[in-house]
């Protein structure tokens, strides 16, 4: 459903990816381990459209990503993706409903339904009655749970969770964690989760590696 090939992308003159290949199936839940600088990031940016590769190809259901327009990658990542980064990065101003509600509103549902939506969330993040806060009056582990909802609150084809439980320690880690994965799986949403932790990784239905620019298959690391 989601593939990279070849993807090469260097910031500069510092090479990130060196050829990397990956493929993502639909549903399918996928970690991404490695070391510190090795690429994670990077590959995950350009399979979501965020960067462009130097060379190489992404391909996402048939429609090849990396050519399109930024106007064109930028209506697929609202319309198709979602994402959660290491913190959460919730909008201070707004409430948290109005936070998790955000895509919905970008995506054109009038606010009254997309609040509606986004306020059915909050049962299972243990949130409810909390809807009217701040982001600044959550925990970082509600915040998270909030940021969670927010990337799958308009139902996308992938989430893109870049170290979702970086910030958090193990047990709210695991908590965020749950939720994750018990969404996506109702919704059928494949998600790029990448991790320094085993713990973490362990969620995903399949684990690869990425070395020096490369992916390498978890059968693989071994040897
Ligand atoms: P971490 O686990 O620390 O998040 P990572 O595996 O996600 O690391 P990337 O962020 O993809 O690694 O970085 C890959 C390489 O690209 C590293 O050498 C890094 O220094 C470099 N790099 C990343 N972002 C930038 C940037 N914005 N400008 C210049 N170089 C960058
Ligand atoms: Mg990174």
């Amino acid at each position: 459903a989601l593939e990279a090939r070849d993807v090469v992308f260097s910031f500069k003159t510092t090479p990130a990816l060196r050829q990397a290949s990956i493929a993502v199936e639909a549903g399918e839940i996928l970690a991404i381990m490695g070391p510190s600088g090795s690429g994670k990031s990077t590959l995950l940016h350009c399979l979501a459209g965020i960067l462009v590769p130097d060379s190489g190809e992404v391909w996402f259901d048939g429609t090849r990503v990396d050519t399109l327009t930024e106007e064109k990658r930028s209506a697929l990542r609202r319309e198709k993706f979602g994402f959660v980064f290491q913190f959460g990065q919730l909008v201070p101003e707004l409430t948290v409903v109005e936070n998790v509600a955000l895509p919905l509103l970008l995506g054109g549902v009038r606010r009254a339904e997309a609040l509606r939506r986004a306020g059915g969330w909050f049962p299972r993040l243990g949130l409810e009655g909390m809807e009217q806060r701040r982001s600044g009056e959550l925990s970082g582990g509600q915040a998270q749970r909030v940021a969670l909802a927010r990337g799958l609150v308009a139902g996308p084809r992938v989430l893109f969770a870049d170290e979702p439980t970086g910030a958090l320690d193990s047990l709210t880690g695991e908590q965020v964690m749950d939720l994750l994965v018990s969404s996506a799986r109702e919704q059928g949403t494949s998600v790029v989760l990448v991790t320094h932790e085993p713990r973490v990784a362990a969620y995903a239905d399949r684990e690869v590696m990425v070395r020096d620019g490369k992916v390498i298959a978890a059968d693989r690391i071994a040897s």
